[in-house]
């Protein structure tokens, strides 16, 4: 226990400041290494952001370098794996299905397929240069960003920030992207990203949260901790179950998706989900957008009724909240390409809800 008579610390000086500066600058980059947020290289547009956190060639850049490469290798199993996996998927070099956290054949393709790229010797092993040709990849694979605002909407029940970003033109109908709310579906953050990258975003006010379960993500496992299903918890047919957590709104991460929505309200809310391929018409309140969806991504339409328990989702809670319409899509279990997802899918999704590129 504390003894009162500590006196309390003194106010922070310029000089402390400057030291807490500069511990951030160096930890920042290590802290973006662990997965659940976009892999350190990969936040969308962050390659037309000088200065970003893994220029090649800073010191900070090197420091974690030296201390990861000697822990990644063949056979392993880690965190850091599926860190360097993730920054592999944003590169186009592995399938967005392959971030099991486990280095195995597939993962040494990968980086050999980037050594080649960068004229390296494809030895599969994750060296210094083998790190920053990631890196190089990862930039060369990120478009200009569209978007012009970023805000943390919150944080998750483990303290990961969680991000909204917006992009598109004030004014215009508000339309939402919501992604990852399963954290083990980790390819709708794929579509998100690619809502944020390219050319402008035109005919609508869009906001886009990439991952809204960050801690499930860094686990790839689609609860959050307790084994609480964020899509049960909403405050609309709730019941009781063994996933649905003990009350409606008990995670921190529905509040805040939830405050959200209210403050925005939304015409059109698309959640991203994986693996059951389809675009949801169970309780469906717009046809026009399902279709659009649809043929738009080459998904068909399906009937998704939870199994017959669809309590407490987020779409459900949101069609009866409010005049805007909410809808899932569901990609395979195998992704698609990077481009894809990235590309044509926004585009299709985009589209479908009134924007364009300019
Ligand atoms: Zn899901």
């Amino acid at each position: 226990m504390r003894s009162p008579s500590i006196p309390p610390p003194p106010p922070i000086g310029p000089r402390r400041r400057r030291l807490a500066a500069l511990l951030t600058a160096l930890l920042l980059p290590v802290a973006a290494l662990t997965p659940g947020g976009w892999p350190a290289a990969a936040e969308p547009g962050s390659a037309a952001e000088p200065g970003s956190a893994a220029e090649p060639g800073s010191a900070a850049a090197v420091s974690v370098t030296a201390t990861t490469s000697s822990t990644v290798r063949y056979g392993q199993r880690s965190r850091a794996v599926r860190s360097l996996q993730n920054k592999l998927i944003a590169a186009g070099a592995l399938g967005a299905e392959d971030n099991t956290g486990y280095f195995g054949a597939k993962t040494r393709a990968a980086v050999q397929r980037v050594q080649r790229r960068s004229h390296l010797r494809a030895t599969g092993r994750v060296d210094f240069a083998t790190r920053r040709a990631v890196g190089r990849a990862v930039r060369a694979a990120t478009g200009p960003r569209t978007w012009y605002h970023r805000e943390t909407v919150g944080t998750s029940a483990e303290g990961r920030p969680i991000l909204a970003y917006r992009a598109g033109e004030p004014g215009r109908p508000v339309v939402m992207v919501v992604a990852t709310m399963h954290g083990e579906e980790n390819f709708g953050q794929y579509v998100a990203r690619g809502l944020l990258e390219g050319r402008p975003v035109t005919g609508v006010d869009l906001w886009v949260v990439p991952v809204l379960n960050p801690d499930g993500l860094v686990r790839d496992r689609r609860w959050l901790k307790g084994g609480v299903d964020l899509n049960r918890n909403f405050p609309h047919r709730f019941v009781v179950r063994a996933n649905s957590g003990p009350r409606a709104t008990s995670a921190k991460e529905t509040r805040v998706v939830m405050r959200l929505l209210d403050r925005l309200q939304p015409r059109y809310l698309v959640s991203w989900h994986q693996p059951l391929i389809g675009v949801d018409t169970y309780g469906v309140k717009d046809r026009a957008l399902l279709r659009r969806l649809s043929s738009n991504l080459h998904i068909a339409p399906r009937y998704l009724d939870c199994h017959g328990s669809c309590h407490g989702t987020m779409t459900g809670w949101y069609n009866a909240r409010y005049d805007g319409a909410a809808i899932t899509v569901e990609y395979g279990s195998t992704a698609r390409s990077l481009a894809r997802m990235k590309g044509r899918d926004a585009d299709a999704v985009l589209k479908a809800v009134g924007g364009a590129r300019g």
